[in-house]
């Protein structure tokens, strides 16, 4: 359904909304030590023998890893933060010092919320795969380590599956969710730099996605040229034609525009009759002859409609931005108007200097 490029910038969307809750998470979990650090001090639970010293650095530890994943910009480093805030919590949380036994199986139980939190707010199945390893890995150390609790080993293992299996079910809902909140998102983007009538680009999609598209081609060295159109005489169309007959004729040129410059390119309607294109790896020459096809096809017509239109074009000159490069056409599409309309001027390099 979504393709490699999607997917990641969806990844990417729902790691800087999962991010600050998963450092919250284990801000949480440094939160349980140091109560029960406070809780062993007052005797008021059974301990497992850490010194209240040891488990409250423990405690400043998880803290740390919490600041640390709230601030790291690499998802791997992330991930080892978290996997050892986990671990840490999880030690002084559920594996008592050798020869010291407590409500061990009770602990461990509350110590499963945290990485289950965790497990439903991962995003990369990577990370997921990583925190349900540290849990098993959890459970089998506790057993050979401690033995089993009372009740049997079983529970161990009931705790680490529940945790697993919910954490799966939450990640997976969590998914389903960003997923359709992304596709929500990209349609009203879509629409927003739609031009309802025509269908292509408005003026604030031209700004967005010509910049970006010039941008890369000069990075890249490649020719870029601009094309801006204007139909002649338009009011007269809506005079004779009424205003729907003038909204056929921009819609024709919508439709011939998009067939010639395709899905992905950059053809705008940037005004009331005023359009322009971007022209990726066309040098002015090439942009003469788009243009002059443009030009060729429009002013047939159609209907019994009648409709011409005049175009400024200018190549790109070095070191030259796009509003500049746009400036120059707009002189352009202005000599073609005075010159009479129904035309393509080329902008010349003087003109920068205007
Ligand atoms: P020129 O050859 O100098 O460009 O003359 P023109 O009449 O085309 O130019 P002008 O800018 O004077 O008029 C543009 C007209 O376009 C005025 C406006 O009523 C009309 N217009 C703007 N937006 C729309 C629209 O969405 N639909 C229709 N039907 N007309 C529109
Ligand atoms: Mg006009
Ligand atoms: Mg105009």
């Amino acid at each position: 359904m979504l393709d490699a490029a999607e997917r990641e910038d969806l990844a990417q969307a729902q790691l800087r909304a999962t991010r600050p809750i998963v450092s919250g998470v284990l801000l949480c979990g440094a939160v349980l030590l140091a109560v029960i650090a406070v809780f062993d001090l007052a005797g008021v639970t059974p301990t497992i023998g850490y010194p209240v010293w040891l488990q409250l650095l423990a405690a400043v530890v998880v803290a740390a890893c919490a600041v640390g994943v709230a601030r790291s910009a690499h998802w791997q480093h992330r991930l080892v933060l978290v996997l050892a805030g986990t671990l840490l919590t999880g030690v002084f949380m559920s594996m008592p010092l050798p020869g010291i036994t407590g409500q061990l199986a009770l602990r461990t139980g509350l110590f499963q919320l945290l990485p289950l939190a965790l497990m439903a707010l991962t995003v990369r199945p990577m990370s997921l795969l990583a925190l349900a390893l540290l849990i098993v890995v959890m459970a089998q150390l506790r057993i050979v380590l401690y033995g089993a609790p009372g009740t049997g080993s079983a529970l161990y293992w009931l705790y680490t599956l529940t945790t697993i299996g919910f954490g799966l079910v939450l990640a997976g809902y969590r998914t389903d969710f960003a997923v359709s909140a992304w596709r929500m998102r990209r349609r009203l983007v879509q629409q927003a730099h739609t031009d309802a009538l025509t269908g292509l680009l408005n003026r604030s999609g031209w700004s967005e996605r010509a910049t970006a598209a010039h941008a890369q081609a000069t990075a890249a060295g490649r020719a870029v040229a601009v094309v801006v159109l204007d139909i002649d005489y338009f009011k007269r169309i809506n005079d004779y034609h009424g205003h729907d007959g003038g909204d056929a004729v921009l819609q024709r040129l919508g439709d011939l525009m998009r067939a010639r410059v395709g899905a992905d390119g950059c053809a705008a309607r940037i005004g009331g009759e005023e359009f322009a294109v971007l022209l990726d790896g066309d040098d002015a020459l090439a942009a003469q002859a788009f243009a002059e096809r443009l030009r060729r096809e429009f002013g047939q017509a159609q209907d019994g409609v009648v409709a011409t239109l005049s175009a400024g074009i200018a190549g790109h000159l070095p070191g030259e931005s796009l509003g500049d490069q746009m400036r120059r056409a707009d002189q352009a599409l202005y000599e073609a108007k005075r010159e009479g309309r129904d035309r393509v001027h080329e902008a010349g390099i003087f003109r920068q200097q205007l």
